[in-house]
């Protein structure tokens, strides 16, 4: 039976790590973080992740601010409130939540967000800085992924890892992560599962990380054996969070899993926190 992959234990070790530094800027009068969320559409505040990111800014000394717009909201004027941010030197990071209403893409906005207050690593910048393995802000979740895996010890040097999704949030950076760390690393998608080559692919690796968002996807009986397994996978089904892992099935065959809830979701939000706190220290000349 495999042993679990626990977010929240990894999520709060790293909380405790954040919350000293912040302390210590205070202390220093070097003033404090602030992480700004744009909201497009939404009843900002009630929606799940703005609550998660809000607690957890709270916990670690950090200002969060949401800032909400209605849905309507042109790209243009979106960008001009962006604009607006960047420069303002009372902000360190910019998140834009997403999903954006149908018309807004992340990526058409995104690129007017200066990159050294893009808190989510996804600037066409930070995202160049990940495949020349010189980045300072890295996709939270993909790097959720690796920090897990660390934590545990899993070794990527060598091994098949094998991503199913490749989202540009998720999946591609997280298959550059594997790059930087010297995985063998194979990424499926939609054409994967088209083709009907998405099981042989799960079937080989020794470590699988699943992003893709549709519930039980991955088979329990595809699962090597001792194989390592992430899901990053969110869905709710019949009233409960499941991941994109038949996970019965597959704590019979892994020898480490997530659970979900409690896997990635929880580290997801603190490194958003961590790369927050990069950006200040680099706004203030101290990285
Ligand atoms: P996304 O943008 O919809 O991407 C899903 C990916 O899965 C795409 O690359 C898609 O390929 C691929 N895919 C779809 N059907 C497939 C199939 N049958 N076989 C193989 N690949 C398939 O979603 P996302 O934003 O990356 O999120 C993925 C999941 O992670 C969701 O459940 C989301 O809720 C969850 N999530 C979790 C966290 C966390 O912190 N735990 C954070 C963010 C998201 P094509 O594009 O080629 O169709």
């Amino acid at each position: 039976m495999a042993a679990l992959l626990d977010g929240r234990k990894v999520a709060s070790i790293i909380k405790d790590c954040l919350k000293k530094e912040t302390a210590l800027f205070k202390e220093k009068g070097l003033g404090v973080p602030t992480l700004v969320s744009l909201c497009v559409g939404e009843d900002c505040g009630s929606t799940l992740y703005a609550k998660a990111q809000a607690q957890a800014a709270l916990e670690m000394g950090i200002d969060y601010r949401l800032i909400g717009f209605e849905k309507g909201i042109s790209k243009d004027s979106l960008i001009a409130e962006i604009k607006k941010i960047n420069n303002d030197p009372s902000v360190h990071g910019v998140i834009i939540q997403t999903p954006l209403p149908l018309g807004l893409k992340l990526r058409d906005v995104i690129s007017f967000c200066s990159p050294l207050k893009d808190a989510e690593g996804m600037h066409p910048e930070n995202l160049g800085r990940l495949v020349l393995e010189n980045d300072f802000v890295v996709p939270c979740t993909a790097q959720a992924c690796i920090e897990l895996l660390k934590s545990y010890k899993v070794k990527l040097y060598g091994r098949d890892v094998v991503i199913v999704g490749h989202s540009e949030i998720i999946g591609k950076p997280l298959s550059l992560l594997a790059l930087k760390n010297l995985a063998t690393s194979t990424v499926c998608h939609i054409a994967t599962s088209q083709a009907k080559k998405l099981r042989d692919h799960v079937k080989r690796a020794e470590v699988l990380i699943v992003a893709v968002g549709k519930p039980h996807l991955i088979k329990g009986a595809w699962i090597k054996k001792g194989a390592v397994v992430v899901d990053v996978g969110i869905n709710r089904l019949k009233g409960k969070i499941v991941g994109d892992v038949e996970f019965k099935t597959a704590e019979k065959r892994a020898s480490l899993i997530t659970p979900v809830p409690g896997g990635v979701g929880p580290l997801t939000v603190v490194l958003l926190m961590k790369n927050t706190l990069e950006l200040f220290k680099r706004a203030k000349g101290l990285s």
